[in-house]
């Protein structure tokens, strides 16, 4: 059954490299979407891939990790994020088995990733993911009238909070300090951890902002994604909170 989840996962995982690679673009309006192309191409020299290159992560070892084309390099997100996939996917089949809740917290556990790498890449957080992560968490919610209540505050207060920083820092400063879509992903993540989580979460995330700025020696006033530090903040605590006890 576990072999079956981590298969599973690699398979999920290739299809959020997809996504990954096709909804930017397709925001900018170019011509992509997840059907079309209908096969992947090498972003390189755009020779279309053969059906067996498109086996997740086996594909990436036997070509050695290069096009068979045009021997360019191929990303080592792609073999990562398929491998994250299949791990998540492991952990959490393993916890809760094949059901409710399994689905739920496998669609967070993906839409978390193809989050964390578009805002990363491109500073970007398509409402298609945040507010899916949203209308997700209220659904999963429905059945327990307790954690559906906390989560709509969540959501309120998550997007709150975040809208007010952003305001007082741009009164203060001139300077936008968040993007709406941080909003809407403190909002969905308010949603799945609940209000209560909240504060622990935007302060545990600021601070692992600031020592990656720190780390990477970002200036005052230089622009980088807060979406990933959410992210990371959130899973950790969705799975200290919900799915470790
Ligand atoms: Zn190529």
């Amino acid at each position: 059954m576990l072999f079956l989840a981590l298969i599973f996962g690699l398979i999920i995982g290739s299809f959020l490299n997809v996504i990954i690679y096709r909804l930017p673009l397709n925001l900018q309006g170019k011509n992509y979407s997840i059907i079309s192309p209908s096969r992947s191409i090498c972003p390189n020299c755009q020779v279309p891939l053969g059906f067996w290159q498109l086996l997740p992560l086996l594909s990436f070892i036997i070509q050695k990790g290069k096009c068979k084309s045009c021997k360019a390099k191929i990303s080592w997100q792609y073999p990562i994020i398929e491998l994250i996939s299949a791990v998540i996917s492991v952990l959490i089949i393993a916890r809760f088995g094949i059901g409710f809740e399994a689905f739920f917290y496998l669609l967070f556990g993906y839409i978390s990733i193809t989050l964390f790498i578009i805002d990363f890449k491109h500073q970007l957080l398509p409402d298609v993911l945040t507010l899916g992560l949203l209308w997700l968490g209220l659904l999963f919610h429905l059945e327990d009238f307790a954690a559906l209540s906390q989560g709509i505050i969540g959501a309120v207060a998550g997007y709150l909070s975040l809208w007010s920083i952003h305001w007082i820092f741009k009164l203060l400063t001139g300077k936008a300090g968040f993007g709406y879509g941080d909003f809407k992903l403190t909002a969905a993540l308010g949603v799945w951890l609940g209000w209560e989580i909240l504060p622990l979460l935007i302060s545990l995330s600021a601070a692992a902002a600031l020592i990656f700025a720190l780390f990477k020696g970002i200036k005052i006033g230089q622009v980088f994604a807060f979406g990933p530090f959410l992210l990371i903040i959130g899973n950790f605590l969705l799975f200290i909170n919900k799915i470790a006890l």
